[in-house]
């Protein structure tokens, strides 16, 4: 976990950022009463329920339930892990982060990684520079004549070539004894039978970055016919080939985070060529299939995702694989569809020979997600044999049955009756019957408070079922007030007294307690912040967004006076059925003549009949 100072975070950072004034850097929010609102930027929606809460300084949609701080809003809105959102954030308030020197183990990983990212940043430099030498002159001459690249593409794209001498990386880079090792990371040299040599000689170099600019990895392609056409780096520390996607941190870029459309092409060189002609939006994967982690990526940034391929039988299977990886991962919201080029063309010549119109024209007349599932399916088939025909309906129906979403399955239903030949009504019969075959994503929302998809339920009402975790959701969401009368409502008395009575719950509330006497100051977005990688993250967050009606009609927080009276009823909730549960016990106990119970009971009575009146 983080080698940022946790102190840096909840003290200085998270005080000194309003959370309406980042958030509406990236969105634009429109005032309503004391919050702030707009279209949640997670999912999509034409009427805002994405809520900013400036006293509570968090976030909150009542749509998708996603929720949090600056730092959660930073890490989904920019897909980032922790570390850099905050960096992100501190950048925003202009503050330098605190890095945690104690923890010397993340702190030597950060520098190890940054090592990783400079060494990569030298090597495609090198690259470059080669390409302006002489050995260099057939890769220059292979991006300008063969691919038509302009001077300004070949230096935005980092372009570069890799000579032919295997030992071109240790003559250039290679001046301190760890440097081998390091290049050896990160695929660039490997070790041979003769000894250690360059992976990429002989090549054009395409630098390939993640979606914070940073080079990764590269891909080198051969300038001739021989065999393999692309090379790429292996997995290394910074790149995991099955997340990233090459073009996709232009895309971004370009369009502020938020392009219309993601297009998904196949080869790195489409994707330069188009963006040359003016496509912000294409992106591919490196050298293999689309994976279910690009596409939840790509949903992450917008909410239409085109595959186009060649309209070869390679391009065809290439989008019957991206179909069958995208069905059980679709999304309420997001369009999904198919174009097929004509098969002498691929992106890359099309917008060369026939412009960007006649490319965009393609996309925009693209076939919808059922359209493929069911017309372009069958056409794999000869559905005059009865044989075949029952393969494709089979097909069909349980890849129906995979989506997610009943309003898709019941268009690919209504376009799978034409060709099949079989009633809307039947195929919904076989829909049925391998429904409960088949698990669907939506089986797993059944999740409880200890499993960890607890965004899934949260702000629903049965979270708040019993009294503790109602008082445990007044505390994470009302921590000023709770310390505020922290004393006042002897509450580690209290907690002592929950913890005898064995009240399910106990120790969390003790731990979450424990928090706001270290931190009096406490709110909602540090409570977050503060548990964040702990045993109570999870209830935390859970709890943060449940229903407990503390605002009045006008959208604003009731008065503090009456939260603290709110605060104390539940209080009095907590202990009340444990308590009346245990006079009932002891009751029985005295009528089998136990007089040992008698003054027990009698307390328990007074301080329910209290507690009543
Ligand atoms: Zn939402």
């Amino acid at each position: 976990m983080p080698f940022i100072k946790k102190s840096f975070i909840t003290e200085k950072l998270l005080p000194n950022v309003a959370i309406e004034k980042l958030i509406n850097n990236y969105v634009q929010l429109k005032k309503a009463g004391s919050n702030y609102t707009c279209c949640c930027p997670f999912h999509h929606e034409k009427t805002p329920s994405f809520s900013v809460t400036p006293s509570k300084q968090m976030f909150y949609c009542f749509g998708c339930k996603e929720h949090g701080n600056v730092i959660d809003f930073v890490m989904k809105y920019k897909n980032l892990g922790f570390v850099e959102a905050v960096e992100e954030v501190a950048q925003f308030a202009g503050m330098e982060v605190e890095y945690d020197k104690s923890s010397s183990h993340s702190k030597d990983e950060y520098d190890r990684l940054k090592e990783y990212y400079d060494l990569m940043d030298r090597c495609a430099s090198l690259f470059s520079s080669y390409l302006k030498s002489p050995e260099g002159q057939v890769g220059y001459n292979y991006f300008k004549k063969s691919r038509g690249l302009s001077d300004e593409t070949i230096q935005k794209c980092r372009l570069g070539f890799a000579p032919a001498n295997p030992r071109y990386l240790q003559d250039a880079l290679c001046k301190n004894p760890g440097d081998e090792k390091k290049l050896i990371d990160l695929g660039l040299l490997v070790q041979g039978q003769y000894g250690v040599h360059a992976m990429y000689r002989n090549r054009v170099m395409i630098p390939i970055f993640d979606k914070r600019g940073r080079i990764i990895s590269f891909g080198g392609r051969t300038m001739g016919d021989d065999k393999p056409k692309y090379m790429n780096t292996k997995e290394t520390a910074i790149y995991r080939k099955r997340q990233e996607l090459f073009g996709l941190y232009e895309s971004l870029l370009v369009n502020n985070n938020r392009p219309q459309r993601l297009v998904v092409v196949e080869g790195y060189m489409d994707v330069i060529s188009v963006r040359q002609a003016g496509c912000s939006y294409a992106v591919a994967s490196l050298g293999t299939a689309t994976t279910p982690e690009q596409i939840q990526t790509m949903f992450r940034y917008t909410d239409k995702i085109v595959f186009c391929y060649d309209g070869d039988s390679a391009g065809r299977n290439a989008a019957w694989h991206a179909l069958q990886t995208i069905t059980p991962i679709m999304q309420e919201g997001k369009e999904i569809s198919f174009v097929f080029l004509p098969p002498e063309h691929d992106p890359d010549s099309l917008v060369r020979e026939k412009g960007l119109d006649a490319f965009v024209k393609f996309l925009d007349d693209a076939m919808s997600y059922p359209e493929f599932l069911v017309l372009h399916n069958s056409q794999s088939f000869n559905l005059q044999d009865p044989n075949e025909l029952s393969v494709f309906i089979n097909n069909s129906i349980k890849l129906i049955a995979q989506i997610p979403l009943s309003a898709v399955q019941m268009v690919c239903i209504k376009l799978l009756s034409g060709p099949s030949g079989i009633s809307e009504n039947q195929l919904y019969d076989m829909l049925k019957d391998n429904k409960e075959t088949v698990k669907t994503p939506k089986s797993e929302d059944k999740r409880s408070l200890d499993n960890t998809s607890i965004e899934i339920k949260s702000g629903s009402k049965d979270i708040l079922k019993t009294p503790m975790r109602k008082l445990m959701a007044f505390i994470v969401q009302q921590p000023i007030v709770v310390s505020s009368v922290y004393h006042e409502f002897a509450l580690d008395t209290f907690v002592a007294l929950c913890k005898r009575m064995n009240i399910s719950g106990s120790e969390h509330l003790e731990g979450i307690l424990q928090l706001i006497t270290e931190n009096p100051e406490m709110t909602p977005a540090n409570f977050i912040e503060i548990t964040r990688g702990t045993e109570y993250e999870k209830t935390v967050r859970y709890l943060m967004d449940a229903p407990l009606n503390l605002v009045t009609t006008t959208g604003g927080e009731i008065p503090f006076k009456d939260r603290i009276d709110y605060f104390a009823v539940i209080l009095g909730e907590v202990l009340m059925k444990p308590l009346k549960d245990r006079a009932e016990a002891l009751k029985i106990q005295l009528s089998q003549g136990n007089s040992n119970a008698l003054e027990e009971h009698g307390a328990i009575q007074r301080i329910i009949r209290n507690n009543l009146g």
